[in-house]
């Protein structure tokens, strides 16, 4: 954070972040040479206060801009890409933002300065960052505005979009509701999981997230406040939606929810046979009154594997499966919840008996377990204290996730599991099908062209000092092999949370949509501003 003098002067200090920028122009003052930015990447963090005349001088805002300490924002949950900002602006109200964006959108093509949202900065290739740039932290924004749940019918809540979910279930419960859709982890914002999607277990059924929003107030590439919904502005409204931060900010978002159960079932099986594993995964997504959370994950070599099995889940039946042996076999398991209240346990036992019976799992391999509601959808949070007290969550995590037709899920399985991942890739492979035949395709996320296609994501994990298997660089070579798989077998496959260097490979991601996406950018983004941690247009470089 700015020391108090910055907040107390945030004014003459926006003026002199960007006089300093225009310095650097041809044409304009020379406050700094071309030569430096030339060969360096970092800005010094403090910008000492001359040539304070300029065109900034009635900005005016309600939060403050920081010059120091920002290198946090240089970083995300990836670990991997770092590019320092020159300023971080702490926004307390959406006129902060828009003043800013206005400002530098009145600078014109001429000026290299971009914005970048930063939400909780959980991207994994610099998505949230801003290399010489503005960087917002979404998250000062919280509170605006306060957290509104309305009751009724159609319930909903009104939020920021700097707004951490995990805040949202806690007061969204205290009116008995929750949103109806999630990630698998919930200390991540509203604006950067609608920037990209939000898919978790319960998508098959409601969507993702970005399908569940009533409204946005969003501010545009050229600093204008809008709000957008299905019916005022719908183009924005979806452009925003699965956008990648590329046509304006969420500032606030007006989600559906829906009565929240009290208790989870939670449960487990495992298969040797990815046939069956797949069939039974596809089975349940497409049931009539199904679990109401399906996903599952591939478990590659790994021995001993039901003793060390989670502790807090039993087996049903503990001395066949005390006896099972893996035997270093590649297993999959399916994962299910049935939510529930306590009142009406025996009906939600039964459910999971019928669908379980129709289920073709190694029989000895069922795990469950009864979770309260708010522990099961912040499960990984757990996972996340444990790993911080081992020093082992801030690794870099050269994660890629995939999203697979059906229909060629069993063809890149063969080739991935049985050939290129030979071994685990320390953390978790998820596998689990949706359906989208209910989903908005309006937006501009790009899935697979088949109704039902898998969410693959292979999680890894970097081992700090290790020289084996999971350094970073054999697990990027591993990830480069099953992507230029995934590009040369030609099965239909495209990048959730993506990650492109080219332009090209831009363009090839959004195929058919691609078209549409430029004509959004240049209507909302025409100086292509925001979110350039993204790398899908450069600011000052014409757009086709
Ligand atoms: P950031 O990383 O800060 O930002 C992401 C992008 O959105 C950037 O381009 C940024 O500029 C833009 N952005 C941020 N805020 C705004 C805003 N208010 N308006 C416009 N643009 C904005 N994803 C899933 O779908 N399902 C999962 O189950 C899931 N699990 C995850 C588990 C973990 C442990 C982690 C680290 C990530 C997971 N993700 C999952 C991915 C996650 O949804 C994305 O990385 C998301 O972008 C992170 O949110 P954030 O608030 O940290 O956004």
């Amino acid at each position: 954070m700015g020391s108090p003098f910055y907040k107390q002067n945030n004014v003459a200090y926006l003026k002199l972040c960007l006089i300093i920028f225009m310095g650097c122009l041809p044409g304009t003052t020379h406050l700094c040479s071309n030569r430096v930015l030339a060969t360096s990447t970092t800005i010094p963090d403090r910008l000492e206060p001359f040539h304070i005349a300029s065109p900034f001088q009635t900005l005016r805002l309600d939060g403050y801009l920081s010059f120091d300490n920002n290198h946090h924002t240089a970083n995300d949950f990836g670990n991997i890409y770092h590019f320092q900002p020159s300023a971080v602006l702490y926004p307390q109200s959406v006129s902060d933002i828009s003043s800013v964006i206005k400002l530098i959108y009145e600078m014109g093509s001429g000026s290299e300065l971009t914005v970048a949202a930063r939400g909780h900065g959980h991207s994994l290739q610099g998505q949230a960052q801003a290399h010489r740039g503005v960087v917002m932290n979404m998250e000062s924004l919280k509170g605006y505005p306060e957290m509104q749940v309305h009751v009724g019918e159609q319930p909903y809540v009104d939020v920021s979009g700097g707004e951490l979910w995990i805040n949202i279930l806690h007061e969204t419960l205290k009116h008995g509701l929750a949103p109806k859709s999630w990630t698998d982890y919930l200390h991540l914002t509203v604006g950067g999981t609608l920037s990209n999607a939000g898919i978790s277990g319960q998508a098959f059924r409601h969507g993702p997230q970005i399908n569940n929003v009533h409204e946005l107030e969003v501010v545009t590439g050229k600093g204008d406040i809008i709000s957008c919904s299905r019916k005022q502005n719908a183009d924005l409204f979806n452009a925003v939606l699965g956008g990648l931060g590329q046509f304006a900010i969420i500032t606030k978002a007006r989600i559906s929810l829906q009565p929240a159960p009290k208790m989870v079932k939670w449960i487990r099986v495992l298969y040797s046979d990815f046939s069956l594993f797949s069939k039974d995964q596809e089975l349940l997504i497409s049931a009539a009154n199904s679990f109401d959370y399906i996903e599952g994950f591939v478990i590659i070599n790994r021995t001993g594997l039901l003793n060390n099995w989670r502790s807090s889940f039993n087996p049903k039946d503990p001395k066949p499966a005390s006896q099972f042996n893996s035997n270093g076999k590649t297993l999959y398991c399916l994962e299910m919840a049935k939510y529930f209240n306590p009142e009406e346990s025996h009906i939600a036992d039964q459910i999971t008996d019928i669908l379980l019976s129709g289920l073709e799992y190694i029989p000895s391999t069922l795990f469950s377990s009864e979770v309260s509601f708010v522990n099961f959808l912040d499960r990984v949070h757990l996972s996340e204290m444990k790993l911080r007290e081992k020093g082992l969550w801030e690794v870099p995590h050269p994660w890629i996730n995939l999203m697979i037709p059906k229909s060629k899920i069993h063809e890149f399985s063969e080739e991935v599991f049985g050939n290129i991942l030979k071994n685990n890739i320390n953390g978790p492979i998820l596998m689990y099908p949706v359906n989208k035949t209910k989903w908005n395709n309006m937006t501009s996320l790009v899935t697979p062209d088949e109704d039902v296609f898998y969410l693959v994501a292979f999680l890894s994990s970097v081992v700090p000092s290790s020289t084996g298997s999971d350094h970073l660089d054999n697990i990027l070579t591993l990830n480069k092999r099953i992507l230029k798989y995934s590009t040369t077998a030609n099965l239909g496959i495209k990048q959730y949370l993506p990650h492109y260097r080219t332009q090209e490979e831009w363009r090839a991601h959004f195929g058919s949509q691609w078209k549409v996406f430029i004509q959004r950018k240049a209507s909302y983004d025409p100086l292509a501003i925001l979110a350039p941690g993204q790398r899908i247009f450069k600011k000052a470089v014409p757009m086709v």
